[in-house]
């Protein structure tokens, strides 16, 4: 559908403490026409609006063939030309999108920003079009197969979504707050982006604590100083490891106030104008309008969902906390709290002393090739399908890569790795679409977007855990784009499901990041090659779940700052107000004044209410893996099976019924509730 309610990029999750710091498709008929990947032409910036120009031409053209019918509508005269309205149009929006995250020349990001203003315009335009709009209902959908009729079904529900049914004027005012919304979002992810800040330190002696490898890579520079930066090969390690609290804190507080001030006034924009716009649809609030068409249906459902995992974690992370502090009380007997910048130093202490587990031990089995490699070669093994590098990929920075993803003898989609930080790069980790997979049309692309070590010389780029699990996690997105590539119409294709599902395969993937039977595959000693001992890992998974309610505590806080600032009228929304609140009553750390934390909070703009889908995606895929073996993680039965019914569909069907076909039953919380329980002992 219009990239306006299904167009996005899927981030990850925010980590807690951190922070605080065919099968494919139906149709076997036509083979895809698969014209070049994306950026073969390696344009400049001219060129990319040149061709982005050409994808939303050939929209307009299919719109003129649509709108010229004369006599009776049909599948053939009006749903297909719409199928080719839609998918050049989300072209532009894709391509556009990922390259004002990406490219390394900010005058080409200008650019496609500008591209995306003017393909999110047109799929503005289209969705209050009352010729179109009234071209679909006229088609007789009553024998026709149940995606087409699905398609329909939900074209012409978010056509009314969009206000098609609105009057002249209205229309023309809901029309002028989209563009303006997609500037000021623009604007807010980009203060993001460009805003990365560092510490710098005196002396090695700083860094005590840090792995070896972290320290060989961050030697002084010529005048003495070390550089920290706020990003996550950096933070991930200096918030765990560093000894010296005073450095854990400076970096936290740049942190925390990333793109502060610039999107203090961008933020409360954002909100006032998307309260606008859902009161000129006829919505109380712009909650209730993003919520409607969700698996979960209400704002009020969504705080109903809080209120239920609030209960089952924010009292457990207060005893966590306890623990916390009889652990600093180790170093400091006068201790009586535990700060942000303490959380994720002190766990890994304690998962040290009660748990034997150290990541520290883990990192050298993680280095990121052979991550990447095994990332690839798990899934290969699990769905039955191959990666074939291309040589010499034409790309916007010559650390990305590029790959074909093979089924048989038979090419079924391609993809991107931009793996590592660089100024000006979207800084967290997302899988960006690029085409939507449609058979006959176009195969499906994809690029993922992450902020992993390792592309320093002499840096094995060890990483964390946590890092392994967020791989697996943006790839699972990745291979739901390319599985459900094949559909017969484009919007229906990929991850265009319901969003509070879209999560969930994701979260499905970083299984594998966490069992011997499929770690051992892969992650080996970068020095001797050993592989990682199955005690480790057991060790590892019996430790995470320590700390568990205070990290989903944290999730419970994300939520309820994504779905308050938008749930009421913004004249009552002071954001730093809200923060404050739902930091104190949810959170048991102190609370730390002068800190702006939403003002980075990416989510805010391209999830704004939902950011409650994380967990909500979490209670499907924790009671998805019951049907899996952890003994046999690289079995290929239970995984076949699931891709063929969960991720090939695609869009076809409700998420609800593509569960139920793969479970025999519908979802429930008691795998996700033992999950939580784990951690509470
Ligand atoms: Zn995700």
């Amino acid at each position: 559908m219009f990239h306006l309610t299904s167009f996005r990029s899927l981030a990850a999750p925010l980590a807690a403490g951190l922070l605080m710091l065919q099968l494919p498709g139906t149709s076997e008929a036509a083979a895809p026409k698969s014209p070049t990947i994306f950026y073969a032409n390696r344009p400049d910036a001219p060129g990319f609006r040149a061709d982005c120009d050409g994808e939303l031409k050939q929209a307009e053209a299919a719109l003129g063939r649509l709108l010229a019918v004369k006599g009776k509508r049909t599948v053939e005269n009006t749903l297909k030309p719409y199928n080719e309205v839609v998918l050049h149009a989300d072209n532009a929006a894709y391509e556009a999108s990922l390259m004002e995250s990406v490219h390394p020349d900010s005058a080409f990001r200008a650019t496609a920003e500008e591209v995306t203003q003017a393909a999110q315009k047109f799929a503005s335009d289209l969705s209050l079009n009352r010729g179109v709009y009234e071209a679909i209902q006229a088609v007789d959908v009553s024998k026709e197969t149940p995606d087409t009729k699905y398609l329909v079904e939900r074209t012409l529900r978010d056509f009314r979504r969009a206000g098609v049914d609105k009057d002249d004027a209205t229309r023309a005012k809901i029309t002028a707050l989209r563009e303006e919304l997609v500037k000021i979002g623009q604007e807010f992810d980009k203060n993001i982006r460009n805003d990365s800040r560092s510490i710098e330190l005196s002396s090695v002696d700083e860094l005590k604590g840090l792995p070896d490898d972290f320290i060989k890579s961050h030697q002084p520079g010529p005048d003495g100083k070390i550089k920290i930066s706020i990003e996550y090969p950096d933070r991930f390690p200096i918030m765990s490891y560093a000894e010296n609290g005073e450095v854990r804190k400076r970096l936290y507080m740049e942190r925390m106030n990333r793109a502060y001030p610039q999107n203090m006034a961008v933020l409360d924009q954002l909100i006032a104008k998307r309260y606008e716009l859902a009161q000129l649809l006829g919505y109380k609030t712009w909650a209730d309008y993003v919520t409607e068409d969700k698996m979960i249906k209400s704002a009020a459902n969504v705080s109903q969902f809080i209120d239920r995992i609030s209960a089952l974690t924010v009292a457990a992370s207060k005893d966590e906390y306890q623990i916390f502090l009889k652990a600093k009380r180790a170093d400091d007997p006068t201790a009586t709290t535990i700060e942000n910048w303490e959380y994720a130093y002190y766990s890994n202490k304690v998962k040290k002393r009660d748990y034997d587990f150290d990541s520290r031990e883990a990192r050298p089995y993680f280095a990121f090739a052979d991550v990447k490699k095994g990332v690839m070669e798990v899934t290969s093994k699990i769905f039955g399908v191959s990666f074939k590098k291309i040589d010499n990929p034409t790309v916007w920075d010559p650390t990305v890569d590029a790959y074909e993803v093979w089924d048989g003898g038979k090419m079924i989609g391609r993809f991107f790795f931009d793996l590592h930080p660089r100024p000006g790069k979207f800084n967290h980790a997302a899988q960006f679409q690029i085409r939507q997979g449609c058979a006959g049309y176009q195969l499906p692309e994809a690029a993922l977007v992450c902020n992993f070590p390792g592309d320093e010389p002499n840096d094995p780029g060890l990483m964390e855990p946590a890092d392994v699990e967020t791989f697996f996690h943006e790839f699972g997105h990745l291979l739901h784009s390319i599985f459900a590539g094949g559909q017969r119409w484009e919007p229906l294709a990929g991850t265009s499901t319901e969003w509070d599902f879209v999560e969930a395969p994701s979260q499905l993937l970083e299984e594998w990041a966490r069992y011997a039977s499929s770690l051992q595959s892969f992650a080996k000693n970068y020095q001797t090659g050993e592989a990682i001992p199955v005690a480790m890992v057991e060790k590892m998974r019996r430790s995470d779940a320590f700390g568990r309610a205070t990290d989903t505590a944290f999730q419970v806080l994300l939520t309820t700052i994504s779905l308050r600032i938008y749930d009421r009228d913004p004249s009552q929304v002071n954001t730093d107000k809200i923060v404050e609140e739902a930091e104190t009553s949810i959170m048991p750390f102190p609370r730390v004044p002068n800190t702006h934390f939403q003002r980075s909070y990416g989510h805010l703009d391209g999830y704004s209410a939902i950011y409650y889908t994380y967990q909500w995606s979490l209670v499907i895929a924790k009671d998805m893996f019951s049907k899996f073996d952890p003994a046999h993680m690289l079995d290929p039965a239970v995984p076949t099976m699931y891709r063929k019914t969960v991720l090939a569909a695609g869009g076809t069907k409700p998420a609800g019924e593509l569960v139920h076909d793969f479970l025999k039953r519908d979802f429930d919380y008691k795998a996700y509730e033992a999950y939580l329980r784990e951690g509470v002992k």
